[in-house]
């Protein structure tokens, strides 16, 4: 199979270097706030990322950790960290917080049928080994304290700027003097931050009472866990330029070498074709959009619509769009599952291989979703439904639950108000009447269906 490859920039030819088990690092969420969709489009592109490797054969270990402490406000180490900031405006301990919206992010996951990796790592259960790292770091002369911290030199890793192409001088260039007088290089970022008094998660250290970076904790949780050099790592097209050029100068001057083979970034969600903000009010959550009537599953639906390396525009009337889509793909579904027909197996393989050209095609799932609307338009039959179901362990839609929405119908007075005549008469076990009133509305369009303790109607077919 073929994957786009960041740091090559194109695609390349995939298989994991055991030949079986596939190691996957996903940089995980900052659990001082829900989720929003943009957060959520970029853990199903991880999703479906782990569900073509299943589907095509390889087993997986993956890795995804909770950052529960040390991401700053802004991701170049300005700022109060974002769980500190959290517990003093909700006026909860941080740990709380962490706990309570790690425990959220979870079932969001599962609303979305986003397969829990195998691995959870907290940051704050990792300190001595992100404390072994730093010293490891700074043991190669590539960090430095300062007053409020250790930072790393990025003057000892020439390559700085490998995954994003954009040179150190050019960063330089653009980068806004901070108010750090202790950094050599405006570029240079913390490893290790002192904490100040009122900082409530800070642990002993080399060096004080401190808390971890944001950087060196996905660097040495993966380390731990995946060994020195993976298979893929993951993240949003956002982390390219810092947090991931942060993990490659770490890791390539610990070790060595790089940490990971493929380097695999999904692009972000706009909202009506702009940037997501808390301030501008635009940023949904699963939750939200249940609540307006939506099902997590047209969200996914919506998501799978665009190629993970495609900006992708949320807009209601797009939300709607997939709902529709999604709901007429389940009913025609069900008239598959419903018919004892055959297809010829021929024509199955086809189709399969046609959806496995488009997986194994650095994810093409809208292309992929293209070979299940073409099937799907074949007379019904059983056969069809199950190939469906097996393209489903990509997809994710939940196919095998789907149950059709029952339409409230909108009866006319004098319908409805026969039917109740009805439903009296044969309470009172009369049944002529029962008869004759059926015939009425039969004549008027409509079909009744009596259930043990009451009827349904709906318009005669
Ligand atoms: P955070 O919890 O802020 O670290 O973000 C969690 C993940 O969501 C990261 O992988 C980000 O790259 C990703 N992300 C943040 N905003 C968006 C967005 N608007 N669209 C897609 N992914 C996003
Ligand atoms: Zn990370």
């Amino acid at each position: 199979m073929k994957l786009y490859n960041t740091l090559t920039r194109k695609k390349e030819d995939f298989s994991p270097m055991d030949g079986k088990c596939v190691r996957m690092y996903s940089c995980g969420p900052t659990v001082y706030n829900y989720a929003h969709i943009g957060n959520l489009r970029t853990y199903i592109f991880m999703d479906l990322l782990r569900r073509t490797l299943k589907y095509e054969g390889y087993k997986i270990k993956g890795v995804m950790n909770i950052t529960d402490v040390g991401h700053l406000l802004s991701d170049s180490d300005d700022g109060e960290d974002k769980m500190q900031k959290a517990a003093r405006e909700q006026n909860k301990n941080p740990y709380e917080i962490a706990e309570y919206y790690t425990k959220v992010f979870f079932e969001d996951l599962n609303k979305l049928n986003i397969g829990k990796p195998e691995i959870t790592p907290k940051a704050t259960d990792h300190i001595p080994d992100m404390i072994k790292y730093v010293e490891g770091l700074i043991e190669k002369g590539a960090a430095y304290e300062t007053a409020d911290g250790i930072y790393f030199d990025i003057s000892k890793f020439p390559k700085y700027g490998m995954l994003s192409g954009i040179k150190l001088e050019e960063q330089q260039a653009g980068a806004r003097v901070e108010v750090n007088d202790g950094k050599r290089h405006p570029a240079d970022f913390a490893l290790w931050k002192k904490a100040p008094k009122e900082h409530i998660m800070q642990w002993d250290s080399p060096w004080g009472k401190s808390y971890p970076g944001w950087h060196i904790e996905c660097s040495a949780m993966s380390k731990k866990y995946l060994g020195e050099v993976f298979d893929i790592h993951t993240g949003g097209v956002d982390h390219i330029p810092i947090h991931h050029e942060n993990e490659i100068a770490q890791s390539e001057t610990l070790t060595g070498k790089n940490p990971a083979r493929f380097w695999m970034h999904g692009e972000f969600m706009l909202v009506n074709g702009g940037k997501m903000s808390k301030s501008l009010g635009n940023t949904y959550t699963i939750a939200q959009l249940e609540q307006m009537g939506y099902k997590p599953m047209h969200f996914r639906y919506f998501c799978l619509n665009a190629h993970y390396r495609k900006k992708l525009n949320f807009t209601f009337e797009g939300l709607d769009a997939a709902k529709v889509s999604y709901e007429r793909l389940g009913s025609l579904l069900l008239k598959h599952k419903a018919s004892p027909a055959k297809t010829d197996e021929k024509l199955l393989v086809d189709y399969k291989k046609q959806f496995e050209d488009n997986i194994t095609d650095d994810l093409n799932v809208p292309g992929a979703l293209g070979v299940l609307w073409t099937m799907l338009k074949e007379p019904f039959s059983k056969d069809i439904y199950e190939l469906a179901l097996d393209f489903d362990r990509v997809f994710g839609l939940s196919l095998a639950d789907y149950k059709e929405e029952k339409q409230e119908l909108d009866v006319p007075a004098e319908v409805k108000a026969i039917a109740e005549e009805r439903f009296e008469a044969r309470k009172n076990k009369d049944w002529a009447k029962s008869d004759e009133l059926r015939n009425k509305l039969a004549e008027l369009g409509y079909s009744v269906k009596d259930s043990k303790d009451g009827y349904e109607l709906s318009v005669k077919e």
